[in-house]
């Protein structure tokens, strides 16, 4: 894509953002990252945010529109993870999650957008999941969270689609990150056996793919939902 966009990855301490802003990076885009803790990779301008509080995100974006101008791509990775069955989630457990991984992404994509339809051009790319459309018992928030994505990520496309902004989802399978880490040997033998490739993704193979959809080549893209998930989910 064009050289020198800048770009925005939320969680991009750890995991699937760190990787994202790696790639980017090695695109040569300049980059910055939120992270409550840690610090993005080498090249990238961390910035310290939590995505559950909009004053946060807004401090967040004026800081990196001073450092290094409007933001053009926004990549809404940040997420968590509180699984319980329904009948023992709390009513905590699951707007949290919500809280996190749709309001979070709401308001950095509400705040991104103001620069974006000054520039009347931006890249939107929200992280969901393949359980968003697949479901997942134990995950009922989450789900709920990245299922919510597709309608923001639609909507945002008929509002601002005119305005050069695409807003596009990925959602990725079983990756190789903290969040999968989490699950038992014998949890991740049986999941590897339910994903037509039989293996976990790492982190690049969907960095690569975001990169792809923030670039040139992807610009009329908008609205989709890219699964990056080894078959997993096909035909969801
Ligand atoms: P990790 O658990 O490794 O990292 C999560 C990231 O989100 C961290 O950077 C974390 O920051 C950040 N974060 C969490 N809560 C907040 C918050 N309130 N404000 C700001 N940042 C926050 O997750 P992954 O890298 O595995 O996942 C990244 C995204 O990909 C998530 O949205 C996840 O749902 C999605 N995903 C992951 C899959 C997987 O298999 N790993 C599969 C499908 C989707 P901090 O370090 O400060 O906590």
């Amino acid at each position: 894509m064009t050289t020198g966009r800048t770009v925005l990855v939320t969680g991009g301490n750890r995991g699937i953002g760190f990787s994202i802003a790696e790639e980017f990076i090695r695109q040569g885009h300049r980059v910055a990252v939120t992270a409550r803790s840690g610090e993005g990779p080498a090249g990238s301008w961390t910035v310290r945010a939590d995505v559950t509080d909009a004053a946060s995100i807004d401090a967040a974006f004026t800081e990196i529109e001073a450092a290094l101008g409007p933001v053009e791509v926004v990549v809404a990775n940040a997420g968590i993870t509180r699984d319980m069955l329904l009948m023992r989630m709390s009513e905590d457990d699951f707007t949290s999650v919500i809280d996190t991984n749709l309001s979070g992404a709401f308001r950095v994509v509400k705040r991104a957008s103001k620069g974006m339809l000054k520039a009347r051009f931006g890249r939107i790319v929200l992280i969901s999941s393949v359980v968003g459309l697949y479901g997942s018992a134990g995950q009922v928030n989450y789900s709920a969270s990245k299922s919510g994505l597709i309608g923001l990520a639609r909507s945002v496309t008929r509002e601002l689609g005119a305005r050069g902004i695409t807003a596009n989802v990925v959602a990725p399978g079983f990756i190789e990150t903290d969040m999968t880490a989490k699950l038992s040997e014998t949890q991740q033998a049986d999941y590897k056996r339910s994903i037509p490739a039989g293996r976990f993704a790492t982190p690049g193979e969907v960095a690569r793919v975001v990169t792809w959809l923030a670039g040139d080549d992807a610009a009329y893209i908008s609205g989709a939902v890219i699964p990056v998930d080894g078959g997993l989910g096909m035909g969801h």
